[in-house]
């Protein structure tokens, strides 16, 4: 950040009296410019034991495998924020949303959550955002191409409970993948 989205003055990297932390603070207005995570969500949209993947038509990760999620909006819920992503990305229709699993990404100021979901439509295809949608056996997933490290480790856990038949709700954190690479 370098000028305040307030009044438009050049701003400091200082800790703002009273408090712990440096943060953005304007050298006119002295507004406090707060920065904090995003949360990123999606789900696993599954009908007859298979899962909907998309392959993205952008960057970052071009050309990789991945669910369908997306940044949560102001205004709106994390269940309207991943049937939306859902649509946006491969026109699915998702029902019976549960919850399943939350990642913490603090390496990268990002809280990921995941739904997983029963796939309504059958005339899912891709958005504008995908190359190509389609659906997978867990035996049949691109493991060598996926887009990011997270998602990975979210299709392994489901593995995992789909062997076991229960899928308690999970929070995990997740380290830094080796060089920080987000693409996988
Ligand atoms: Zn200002």
């Amino acid at each position: 950040m370098k000028y305040c989205n307030l009044c438009g003055s050049s701003v400091s990297w200082r800790i703002p009296e009273g408090e712990d932390s440096p943060r953005f603070v304007c050298n006119n207005c002295h507004a406090i410019h707060y920065q904090n995570p995003k949360m990123v969500i999606g789900a696993i949209p599954v009908a007859d034991e298979k899962i909907l993947i998309c392959r993205r038509a952008i960057e970052p990760c071009l050309g990789k495998w991945t669910l369908p999620a997306g940044y949560l909006e102001n205004g709106e819920t994390i269940e309207e924020c991943a049937r939306r992503e859902s649509m946006e990305e491969a026109f699915a229709e998702l029902a019976n949303m549960q919850p399943y699993v939350l990642i913490n990404l603090s390496f990268i100021n990002q809280v990921y959550f995941m739904y997983r979901a029963d796939l309504v439509n059958r005339d899912y295809r891709p958005g504008t955002e995908s190359l190509e949608v389609k659906m997978v056996s867990t035996a049949e997933l691109p493991w060598d191409d996926l887009a990011f490290a997270v998602i990975r480790e979210v299709l392994k856990i489901y593995i995992e409970d789909l062997r076991r038949g229960s899928f308690p709700f999970r929070v995990i954190d997740m380290d830094a993948p080796p060089k920080k690479k987000i693409c996988v």
